[in-house]
C-alpha cells in the first residue's frame, strides 16, 4: 500500500538535493574556527549559508543570522537573550496565547526568576486581537513573541500591526517563523522584526539546525557560554552538515516558493471543500489567512488520537492537536484558546502538505475521513 505522508509539520523528509549538496561535510573533518585548509573550507559553507538564509528573509546582512541546534534553541536564544540584556523598571515579557511550547516554556521559566509574563488572546480564527496587544504592552515588556503563522491552525497573523504596536513602546518584537518560512514570503525589514526564529527540518534541510535573525542593533546576550562560537550567542562546535543544508535547503525554498505554494493550495482548498462536507466536520483556523499547505479541522463526537490511528490503517500520516503536546493526551491550548470546549478541541485533525503531494491523492484521503468519522461515531457514546 502505498502513503501518503501529510504530517510536515510534525517533521519533514530532507530534500535529496539538499543531501548531495551538503553530504560532502557530514564525512569531513574541519572546524570553522581551525586554521588550516579544511577548517577554512568549513567555515566557507556555514558564511555561504549564512547568506542564503538572510536572503530567504530578506534580512540587511548575513552578519544578521545565528545559526543554532534548533528552532527551540533559537526561540530559547531570542527570549531569554534579550530579556536577561534589556531588564526595564519591572520585569514583563509578552506572548500570544497560541505560541509553540518553546516560547511558553521559556518565558514561564522566566516567571521563576521574578518576569510577568501574559499571554495576549487571539479571535475564534487564532488572529491575535491587537486592542488587548495595545492594553497589555507596557514600556517594561523587554521581548514580545508572535508567531508568523501557527503551526496547528494555519492562521497567518498580522505582523506588520502587531510590530507597530510593539515598537510604539520601543520594545523588541520577536517571531518564530518556523511554521511559515518557505511557504510565504517573509522580509524581516518590511515587517518590522527584531528577533526571527527558523528551523532546518522545517525547510526540508536536516535536523539538528535552525537559526535566529537578530536585527542589527538588538542588544541580546549570550545565555550559554563556552567556546564563542556564533557571536558567543551559541557556543558549541557547528554542525556543519545541517547548517550547509539548512543553507541550500533555504535557497531552493525561495526559488520554489511561489509555484510549489499555488500547488499547494489548490489540494488544500480541496481537502477543505471535500472534508467540510461531512456532517458536523469544521475548519480550525482562518478561512482564508491561512498557510498554503495548512488543512485543519475538527469533527464533534470523537477524538483526534483515535482519528490519527485509523488513518495510519490507510497508510495516511496526519496530527491531531499540537505534534509536541500529543504525548500527553491534553487538550491543544491553540484549539482552547480560539475558544473551543474542551471536548471540541479533542475532536482534531492536522494535515500539513508537502512535495509529495498530488491532487491526485485527495480522493483516497477523503474518502480515508469518511470512513474513519463513521467508524469512530457507531463506536462513540457521544454520538446521536
Ligand atoms: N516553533 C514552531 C511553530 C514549531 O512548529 C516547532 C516544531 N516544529 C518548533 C518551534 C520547535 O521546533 P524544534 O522541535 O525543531 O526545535
Amino acid at each position: 500500500m502505498e502513503g501518503i505522508y501529510l504530517d510536515h509539520a510534525s517533521s519533514m523528509p530532507v530534500d535529496p538535493r539538499v543531501i548531495d549538496f551538503a553530504k560532502p561535510f557530514l564525512a569531513e573533518a574541519g572546524n570553522p574556527s581551525s586554521l588550516y585548509e579544511f577548517g577554512q573550507t568549513a567555515k566557507q559553507a556555514v558564511e555561504e549559508a549564512r547568506n542564503k538564509v538572510a536572503d530567504l528573509i530578506n534580512a540587511e546582512s548575513e552578519k544578521t543570522i545565528v545559526f543554532t541546534g534548533s528552532a527551540t534553541e533559537a526561540n530559547n536564544i531570542g527570549i531569554r537573550g534579550t530579556a536577561f540584556r534589556n531588564i526595564k523598571e519591572c520585569k514583563e515579557v509578552l506572548s500570544s496565547a497560541i505560541e509553540h511550547i518553546s516560547i511558553i516554556n521559556p518565558m514561564k521559566d522566566l516567571v521563576k526568576n521574578g518576569w510577568r509574563f501574559n499571554q495576549v488572546p487571539v479571535d475564534k480564527f487564532g488572529i491575535v486581537d491587537l486592542d488587548s496587544l495595545k492594553k497589555m504592552i507596557t514600556k517594561n515588556t523587554v521581548v514580545t513573541s508572535v508567531m508568523y503563522a501557527n503551526n496547528e491552525i494555519g492562521t497567518i497573523e498580522p505582523i506588520k500591526k502587531i510590530s507597530e504596536i510593539v515598537h510604539n513602546k520601543g520594545n523588541y518584537l520577536h517571531v518564530d517563523a518556523t511554521a511559515a518560512a518557505g511557504r510565504i514570503p517573509i522580509d524581516v525589514q518590511n515587517d518590522g522584526i527584531d528577533l526571527l526564529t527558523l528551523s532546518s527540518n522545517d525547510l526540508y534541510g536536516p535536523r539538528g539546525a535552525g537559526a535566529l535573525y537578530i536585527k542589527p542593533g538588538v542588544k541580546i546576550q549570550s545565555v550559554m557560554p563556552g567556546g564563542g562560537q556564533e557571536r558567543g550567542l551559541r557556543s558549541g562546535t557547528e554542525n556543519i552538515f545541517a547548517i550547509a543544508g539548512m543553507g541550500e535547503a533555504a535557497r531552493i525554498a525561495k526559488q520554489e516558493m511561489k509555484n510549489e505554494s499555488e500547488r499547494l493550495k489548490k489540494i488544500r482548498d480541496s481537502l477543505i471543500s471535500e472534508i467540510t462536507k461531512i456532517d458536523e466536520a469544521y475548519v480550525t483556523g482562518h478561512p482564508t489567512q491561512r498557510l498554503p499547505h495548512h488543512a485543519s479541522f475538527r469533527f464533534n463526537y470523537i477524538e483526534g488520537e483515535s482519528i490519527l490511528l485509523n488513518m495510519d490503517m490507510y497508510g495516511i500520516q496526519i496530527a491531531t492537536g499540537s505534534a509536541c503536546s500529543s504525548k500527553t493526551l491534553e487538550a491543544s491550548h491553540v484549539l482552547l484558546a480560539i475558544g473551543l470546549k474542551h471536548e471540541e478541541a479533542h475532536g482534531s485533525m492536522v494535515i500539513t502538505l508537502g512535495r509529495s503531494n498530488t491532487l491526485e491523492q485527495v480522493p483516497k484521503i477523503v474518502k480515508s475521513v469518511e470512513e474513519t468519522v463513521k467508524r469512530l461515531r457507531q463506536l462513540s457514546p457521544l454520538s446521536k
